[in-house]
């Protein structure tokens, strides 16, 4: 069952990831303003709890969970709340957020905490310390960890699946994660394997990471039933559905969930992270980001404070060149290009890539030639172009019913191969959001 090491379709980008791979992790110091949106997370926003002229010390929570998915979000710097308003998100959109203005020569030391002793507390008691903590994915989907944490009790789940196959281009921040802090992310396993009362784990690393696998196998503890399992390189091999099938063999069917075929994925940055909730007592205030792309001066694996503007964070890097064309929040398949640099480095956000004209996309965009590449590169077998189709004539509905428009996982591979440069998984990124906003909307009345 263990031996699938792959996925069918998929494409092979360029990997572009010696400008950053072999950079240590560094700390990004704090800047003059942290900008924290509400809306950090998949599932709804948190609810604030902090007014203007507040002062808030580093870590100190500024909003609510608003319900199960849901978490609260904390001050990732001491200083004062110096605005609450609309602000560039770094998904393209505006979002509420909390101003807090920097105190400037400050210690930046949190208020003592109680840190939770994991061995006495139950399943449910560590479930409830991640979502305390504000712990969501960190590969770049945000969704709130501690849900995935809680399967349904008639759902039995039997291995954690842990990611470390960072299949998009350009992004090192887990390789260097696993490679420095290989004990951290075993601690990580052993208290999610615990969470979740399964006995098994495995690791799935792509092969174009020797380094990395290498550690983990030489710091397994010794009685931890986890392997390390070494993958081909082939986007998106870190897709969840896709890691799912190259390690245990399973297809997760068509509308269901990884827990409906026994598995949990967490990345493996998630991972590192809840160790350290369990190592400090702190919530998850900051994150590494790998800014990098030749459109970058000195490309950085970077410990950032989450809230971070994308402006302050590339200036610390140097800052960019003249002939750059676009900055991405993520990498080049699945991350959204920066109408304003002032957005913030939010908990999702896995990257900054700086591109020039070589990498970036043809902006000219032709008619569909039903070339069917599309088709062959999509991992979930879905028709692309009949779903950009449909798309560019705005039949939403049309794209559930006969294209299956919520398999769909924007990863990219189908714009990538796209000879006619159509942009189609923003296309269907697109169809999601309006879909949602109909469904609110016949919700509200
Ligand atoms: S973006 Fe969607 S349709 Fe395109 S390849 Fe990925 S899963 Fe398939
Ligand atoms: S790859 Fe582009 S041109 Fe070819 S069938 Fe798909 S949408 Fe049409």
């Amino acid at each position: 069952m263990w031996d699938k090491l792959s996925f069918s379709h998929g494409v092979h980008p360029p990997e572009h990831k010696d400008q950053s791979s072999g950079v240590p992790i560094r700390r990004m110091p704090f800047p003059e303003e942290i900008v924290l949106p509400l809306r950090q997370h998949a599932g709804k926003p948190a609810r604030l709890l902090v007014k203007v002229g507040d002062r808030v010390e580093r870590g100190d929570k500024i909003a609510e969970a608003d319900g199960f998915v849901s978490v609260p979000i904390h001050s990732s710097a001491a200083g004062d709340v110096v605005g609450i308003g609309w602000w560039p998100h770094p998904d393209g959109s505006m979002a509420e957020a909390v101003r807090v203005k920097v105190e400037k020569f400050s210690p930046q030391i949190p208020r003592p905490r109680v840190i939770p002793l994991w061995e006495g507390l139950d399943p449910k008691q560590v479930v409830a310390a991640v979502q305390k903590g504000g712990v969501v994915g960190l590969g770049g989907a945000a969704f709130p960890t501690h849900v995935k944490l809680l399967p349904p009790k008639d759902v039995p789940i039997e291995v954690l699946l842990v990611n470390g196959a960072e299949c998009e281009p350009f992004l090192t921040t887990d390789h260097r994660t696993m490679i420095e802090f290989p004990d951290r992310v075993w601690f990580g396993v052993r208290i999610m394997m615990k969470a979740l009362g399964v006995e098994r784990a495995v690791i799935g690393i792509e092969k174009n990471k020797p380094d990395a696998i290498e550690i983990l196998e030489k710091t397994k503890p010794k009685d931890l039933n986890a392997d390390v399992q070494g993958l081909y390189v082939k986007y998106p091999q870190g897709a969840e559905k896709m890691l799912i099938k190259a390690v245990t063999g399973r297809e997760v069917p068509s509308g269901k969930l990884p827990m409906h075929v026994g598995a949990v994925v967490q990345n493996v940055g998630t991972v590192a992270c809840i160790a350290e909730i369990f190592e400090t007592g702190l919530p998850l205030i900051e994150r590494v980001v790998t800014v990098t792309g030749p459109g970058v001066n000195k490309p950085q694996n970077l410990i950032v404070p989450v809230g971070a503007k994308f402006r302050d964070i590339l200036e610390f890097c140097g800052g960019i060149k003249e002939n750059v064309t676009e900055v991405l929040s993520g990498g080049p398949m699945m991350g959204a290009a920066q109408p304003d640099l002032d957005a913030p480095a939010t908990k999702g956000v896995t990257g900054i890539v700086v591109l020039t004209e070589n990498e970036s996309r043809p902006r000219t965009v032709y008619p569909c030639i039903s070339c069917g590449h599309c088709l062959d590169a999509c991992p979930m077998f879905l028709n692309p172009s009949l779903m950009g189709k449909l798309a560019q004539t705005a039949e939403y509905q049309e794209m559930t019913e006969r294209a299956n428009l919520w398999d769909c996982m924007l990863c990219g591979a189908c714009s990538y191969v796209c000879p006619s440069n159509i942009p189609l998984s923003q296309m269907f990124g697109m169809a999601k959001y309006q879909l949602g906003r109909m469904r609110r909307k016949e919700d509200a009345a």
